[in-house]
């Protein structure tokens, strides 16, 4: 039994989670492979916690380190959304060469909104790590990302 990932350790009931279908989560990857060794940045809107698409946006920092959306571009992505009646799932965005967790400029950043945050980090050459966050004031939380 693979105690990791034994439901019995991890309820689902606890945890918020974002499910992403396989096609958004390879677009989602090969935009982060694309813009290295810059970090890249977009968003995933969707329904009850489950991404729908995918919105690539420009990282105007264009930095390996920082990421920052135009917010014009975040505006109209925004307004798409509401056209087709999603809501933001999360926001993402790439670590090039470092581990996927939240870097002090990310946390900063993060409390003007509740929206999880997804890193995808490139340090191990052949394979991406995907994981998620929500950053609240007191403390940071791993969200759970399940691929459907
Ligand atoms: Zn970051």
């Amino acid at each position: 039994m693979d105690l990791q990932n034994s439901s019995f350790f991890h309820p689902k009931m606890v945890k918020p989670m974002i499910r992403i279908p396989e096609s958004i989560y390879r677009r989602m990857v090969e935009h982060a492979q694309k813009e290295k060794p810059l970090e890249c940045c977009g968003l995933l809107g969707g329904k009850d916690q489950t991404a729908q698409e995918i919105f690539e946006t420009q990282n105007v920092a264009r930095s390996p380190i920082l990421f920052s959306m135009d917010p014009k571009e975040e505006l109209m992505v925004l307004e798409e959304m509401e056209n087709q009646f999603m809501e933001i799932i999360a926001i993402y965005h790439s670590h090039p060469h470092t581990i996927p967790f939240p870097s002090e400029a990310d946390v900063k950043k993060a409390f003007s909104f509740d929206v999880p945050l997804i890193i995808i980090s490139l340090k191990e050459r052949d394979d991406s790590i995907v994981k998620a966050f929500r950053i609240r004031k007191e403390a940071i939380y791993l969200e759970d990302v399940e691929v459907i």
